[in-house]
């Protein structure tokens, strides 16, 4: 794998935090993308769960910003992301999924509809909310069950972020 094959594929990650299509990572694109998500499973963002997915989602926003805002505008354009990401994520990719974490937890937490762990079902749900086309959806769903019990862990959908933005393959 070259390195500009490499940055190809984070590259086209960038599209899947650009929520809205606008051409930069902001706040809004994750504070969007929280708002969705709450909505789709019908709590308030004044609930113990709707604040934890702000919450995370902010935090997310503040780590990515840490390492990809260069240039300090309050916004991740896709060559700072590429620079910065790849960078990142060559030296430490588990570090990287680390400032995911508190959102990927209160999405599970928020997605645990009845408290016995999140089901494929509802992981697609999630994924469909930030706008992942939906055969894609139920295919990464279904994969990250590695534990195949048809519930989704913590530690299963930090591993599955981190070789997302690793791996080659899509
Ligand atoms: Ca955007
Ligand atoms: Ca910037």
């Amino acid at each position: 794998m070259g390195s500009s094959e490499y940055e190809r594929k984070i590259a086209s990650r960038f599209a899947g935090f650009d929520q809205d299509g606008n051409g930069f990572i902001d706040r809004e694109d994750f504070s969007g993308a929280a708002k969705a998500l709450i909505d789709e499973f019908g709590v308030t963002a004044r609930s113990d769960k709707g604040q934890a997915v702000y919450i995370g989602a902010e935090a997310f926003w503040q780590g990515m910003a840490g390492i990809a805002d260069v240039d300090g505008d309050q916004r991740v354009s896709r060559q700072e992301f590429v620079t910065g990401a790849v960078k990142r994520l060559a030296d430490n990719p588990v570090r990287f999924a680390e400032i995911a974490r508190p959102f990927l937890r209160a999405v599970l937490a928020l997605a645990d509809e009845d408290g016995n762990g999140v089901t494929l079902q509802a992981a697609e749900r999630v994924l469909r909310t930030l706008n992942v086309p939906a055969d894609v959806a139920a295919k990464a769903a279904a994969a990250l069950d590695s534990e195949h019990d048809g519930r989704i862990s913590e530690d299963e959908t930090l591993a599955a972020f981190a070789a997302y933005y690793t791996t080659p393959e899509v």
